[in-house]
């Protein structure tokens, strides 16, 4: 390959916080939020021009994962963030229809159903609008490209944007990106899943507008409802892949609706279109980082105690013993040593791209579990940063009680 020598460059400095989250979907959003709350000065790095990531740019519009969704089912295994996070939708008109069997709840504080349908355009204003309560500094269309490192600490990263290229330095770094990319250029290991691990294939969600009255059972909101559309063309293994793939599953879109009209006469009937494709083809996985604890198949199918359990999973497993493999307990337990990656110092990774075997991720990659373990994330992020300690020496036992204290869930009754 033909290369080019890049010079070397001084960056100027542009911020510096107690700790910096680079990714802002529902991993990201919690993070940042829980960090502020607890007195941390945090930054929100995000590439595109709003947050919620998958859940709002991919129209991936099911929150699932409250609560187990078949019996035993009577514990809401998450609160605190996500918990405030749905009742200010409900608050503002921006909760749909989930089409997920499930025992429908109050939704209340501490009574939400398993699942839940959003408005992609309220959860973007209602997030947005906690992270600005929260006193979260929020810096949009700004994407990492390398971390600043001190031997094996991270200190920052640096980022490009309009302003061109500049650093911004952390006393500690949570990597919310999903694909693990700070981690992973910080020198952490990391696995991926082959296609023949039954990995999760990725997709194009759209929206379907103008469907007045016409029964249609997918995540319904107003005149609208999210589908699943057509699935990616190919791999996602590098910038051209993901290019080529996209470009393709784009250009199979009408072709997919053209389907779904002749299947459904009622939405042809009501003058259904097409309202909207996403920003971001629907990736579900790429990147798991290798932490201090790698959380197994067994332990969440027994459903292991952990002394650092930091949040709770409940949600089934997506396709790994056939469709579905729903949980026998209330739900299993994420240790935070799956949140501390091995060999860089100073980073915290938070999201779908934590430490876990395949199967467990397919429960709590549900972004109801995957914001409790942000929460996990930007709380012990301001710990440390508060108190001087490396993420993998932290207090767990204030760690938890910290998280307690704010209304998340990390233990359940024996
Ligand atoms: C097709 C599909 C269907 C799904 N179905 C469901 C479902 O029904 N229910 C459910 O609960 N979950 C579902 N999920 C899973 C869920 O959406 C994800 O597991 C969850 O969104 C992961 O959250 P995250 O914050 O870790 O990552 P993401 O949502 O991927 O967010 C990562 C954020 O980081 C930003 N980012 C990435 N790289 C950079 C960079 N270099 N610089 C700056 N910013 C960056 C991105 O723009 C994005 O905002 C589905 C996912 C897909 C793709």
């Amino acid at each position: 390959m033909r290369r080019i020598h890049e010079p070397a460059r001084e960056l100027a400095v542009a911020g510096e916080f107690d700790v910096v989250v680079v990714g802002g979907g529902p991993a990201g959003i919690t993070a940042a939020i829980a960090s502020a709350r607890n007195e941390a000065k945090t930054l929100l790095i995000e590439k595109l021009g709003f947050l919620g990531g998958t859940a709002t740019a991919s129209l991936m519009n099911n929150i699932n994962g409250f609560r187990n969704q078949v019996k035993p089912d009577a514990t809401q295994t998450v609160k605190g963030i996500a918990q405030e996070i749905i009742l200010a939708l409900k608050e503002t008109g921006g909760l749909g229809k989930s089409p997920y069997k499930q025992e429908e709840h109050a939704t209340v504080k501490d009574d939400l159903s398993y699942s839940y349908c959003i408005d992609p355009e309220k959860f973007k204003f209602v997030v947005l609008e906690m992270a600005m309560e929260s006193g979260v500094e929020v810096l949009f269309h700004t994407y990492f490209s390398a971390p600043v490192m001190a031997g094996n600490a991270i200190e920052g990263v640096i980022v490009e944007n309009k302003s061109g290229r500049s650093a911004i330095l952390g006393k500690i770094v949570v990597d919310a990106t999903g694909d693990g990319d700070v981690a992973a250029r910080a020198g952490a290991p990391f696995w991926e899943a082959k296609h023949e691990d039954k990995k999760l294939v990725d997709g194009l969600m759209y929206k379907i507008s103008g469907l007045k009255d016409a029964p249609f059972e997918s995540c319904r909101y107003g005149d609208s409802s999210v589908v699943w559309g057509p699935a990616m063309v190919w791999g996602h293994n590098d910038a051209w892949e993901i290019s080529h793939s996209e470009v393709a599953t784009r250009l199979e879109v009408y072709d997919h609706f053209k389907s779904l009209l002749g299947a459904n006469p009622a939405l042809a009937a009501a003058g259904a279109y097409v309202g909207e494709t996403p920003a971001m083809l629907g990736i579900r996985q790429t990147r798991f980082i290798e932490g201090v604890y790698k959380l197994t198949a067994d332990d969440a199918i027994t459903g292991r105690r952990f002394d650092d359990a930091v949040a709770i999973s409940s949600a089934p497993i997506i396709h790994y013993y056939g469709y579905r493999r729903f949980l026998e307990h209330e739900g299993y337990f994420i240790p935070y040593r799956c949140l501390v990656p091995k060999k860089v110092e100073n980073l915290l990774v938070s999201g779908r791209c934590i430490s876990s075997e395949q199967q467990p991720y397919e429960s709590h990659r549900s972004m109801a579990p995957i914001m409790a373990i942000g929460q996990a994330a930007g709380t012990a992020a301001a710990l440390c940063a508060r108190d001087g300690v490396a993420p993998r020496d932290l207090d767990v036992k204030l760690l938890r009680e910290t998280m307690e204290a704010q209304g998340q869930v990390v233990e359940l009754p024996r």
